[in-house]
């Protein structure tokens, strides 16, 4: 028998520290110790059904168990070593071929319902470090490089932007030295995928940088993670000590000529950070706000040397891609967005939780499917995505392919991977006055047109909810949001107008009643 307990931020927040608890004492009260471990893992996916706990049992048969509470963990455990106890009651269990679990693709969630990420034992034996170990015997840089290409893998953090072509960007870069940054720092509202990765699995996260490393040639890594994110950051400087301990970061990685060294940045919680070129100016220790580009970091970076940046998730991918193929990689997807998409699937759906879904899978399976449906039979509006980049796609589109181009010509953005699902009683007007309340919130206020224009953005939208704007305030506000868009310094700013493009482009009849419903 192996008991997996789910781990992760929202679990623990659920209580799983309790449960956890109970069942260790079970177990040294039983002298079971010997036979019997605990694997406290990453996020097992239907997160808001916590703490969720495992049993494999000897046959190799599973149960996963939803909102167990200790008495009935320690039932549980009870009746699986034979010694059923009437007190506890008992946990309710989750059927494992349901939709939630079937539908998915896991190929960056591999791992993380079968390791105990502070463990580097565990990983190895799921075979981490076995990509750095290929790529260091028998791949020049420049092979690397063209595998990601060939792979077809673009960057996850929103822009989509090819991933190899960044790579070999940098790696063609002459300089004395150069750097790889993953970017940790996750900030749409309901978005947590990149927290749960490094939460989850952070030796995939650790391993990739090494070969991106070693791809572009870079002996130092940082890994900006968000200042919220305490677990993922605790996590994360374990899993590097473990590595350098082994010599699987460091000097001589792997008993090779490749050095590769990791250090952790922890964000103070601006979101703006998130954007590479205040992200980077983070790093080296000033004020976290943009640059203008060009430069772009794959030229002029970190301490005006190459840099090659790409968001956590995009480096998840970048592992198994090199162990199994990029042939593989891009037999999931469509012709354009190859592999999987992470998601965290939130609002008014059933299994909200983290999924992995297939490229190119309709929006429809996603929220009927593997989210099943909205509860208390409510009607589906819409489902945002991007966050405050994004936009909301109206049940009419249910149909469309999630993929990057598919999104945006829907206008919206696939974005970090945030999707939240709205039912027929969300105010649209409303959702967009969130979004801009958001960014008016987090603008650095380095340049005038998002620092004024995000504020006016919000006034506007302020009085169209209460019911107190006319027509020319309307009007105003479609001029503003293209005046904010066009002449913003960096993407909060040039995409701070797009809920509230969007959501006039579907739901128009509803600002219109709101202005109507005063005058
Ligand atoms: Fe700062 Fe906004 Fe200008 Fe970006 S667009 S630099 S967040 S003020």
């Amino acid at each position: 028998l192996r008991i997996f307990l789910c781990y992760s931020t929202p679990c623990v927040a659920a209580g799983a520290d309790r449960v956890r608890k109970v069942l260790d004492e079970l177990i040294t009260e039983h002298t079971l110790a010997a036979e019997l471990e605990i694997v406290a893992t990453g996020c097992m996916g239907p997160c808001s059904r916590g703490p969720l706990l495992r049993l494999r049992h000897a046959n190799g048969s599973e149960s996963l168990y939803e909102q167990v509470e200790p008495e009935q963990a320690r039932a549980l455990l009870l009746e699986a070593l034979d010694e059923p106890s009437s007190e506890g009651g008992t946990a309710q269990a989750l059927a494992l071929d349901m939709p939630f679990f079937a539908r998915q693709t896991r190929i960056v969630l591999s791992n993380n319902s079968e390791i105990d990420p502070e463990n580097l034992d565990h990983a190895l034996a799921r075979g981490s470090y076995g990509a750095l170990s290929k790529v260091l015997q028998d791949m020049t840089p420049a092979d690397v490089c063209a595998e990601i290409t060939r792979s077809g893998l673009r960057g996850r953090g929103g822009g989509g932007y090819p991933a190899g072509v960044k790579w070999e960007l940098v790696r063609k870069s002459p300089a004395e030295r150069k750097y790889v940054v993953a970017n940790g720092d996750e900030g749409d509202p309901g978005a947590y995928m990149d927290r749960t990765i490094m939460e989850s699995d952070p030796h995939r996260l650790l391993e990739s940088m090494a070969i991106a490393g070693y791809a572009v040639g870079a002996e130092q890594g940082y890994l900006y993670v968000r200042g919220e994110y305490p677990l993922a950051a605790a996590r994360l400087v374990k899993a590097i000590k473990a590595a350098e301990r082994r010599g699987l970061l460091g000097s001589r990685v792997l008993g090779s000529n490749f050095n590769f060294r990791v250090d952790l940045r922890v964000g103070a919680g601006a979101f703006v950070c998130g954007e590479e070129t205040a992200l980077m100016v983070s790093i080296m220790g000033r004020r976290g706000q943009p640059v203008p580009r060009p430069p772009y970091p794959a030229q002029s970076g970190l301490w005006g040397m190459p840099t090659l940046i790409n968001n956590v998730e995009t480096f998840a991918n970048v592992a198994p891609i090199i162990a199994k193929g990029a042939d593989w990689f891009a037999s999931f997807g469509t012709e354009k967005s190859k592999g999987t998409k992470v998601f965290a699937l939130c609002g008014e759906v059933v299994n909200s939780g983290l999924i992995e879904v297939p490229m190119g899978i309709s929006l429809r399976d996603i929220v009927f499917d593997v989210g099943g449906g909205l509860p208390e039979e409510g009607r589906f509006k819409a489902a945002q995505t991007g966050g405050p980049s994004g936009g909301c796609i109206p049940a009419d589109h249910l149909d469309t392919p999630v993929d990057y181009e598919s999104l945006q010509q829907l206008g919206s953005i696939m974005g970090s991977g945030g999707l939240i699902v709205m039912n027929d009683r969300s105010c649209m007007p409303d959702v967009a006055k969130f979004f801009v309340e958001f960014c008016r919130d987090e603008s650095c206020g380095k340049c005038v047109p998002c620092r004024v224009g995000t504020l006016e953005m919000y006034q506007i939208m302020e009085r169209i909810t209460k019911g107190s704007a006319n027509m020319h305030d309307l009007e105003l506000l479609e001029d503003l949001c293209d005046l904010v868009q066009e002449t913003s310094l960096c993407g909060l700013g040039m995409t701070a107008p797009n809920p509230v493009h969007n959501t006039l482009q579907y739901f128009r009849d509803e600002y219109l009643a709101h202005i109507r419903d005063k005058h």
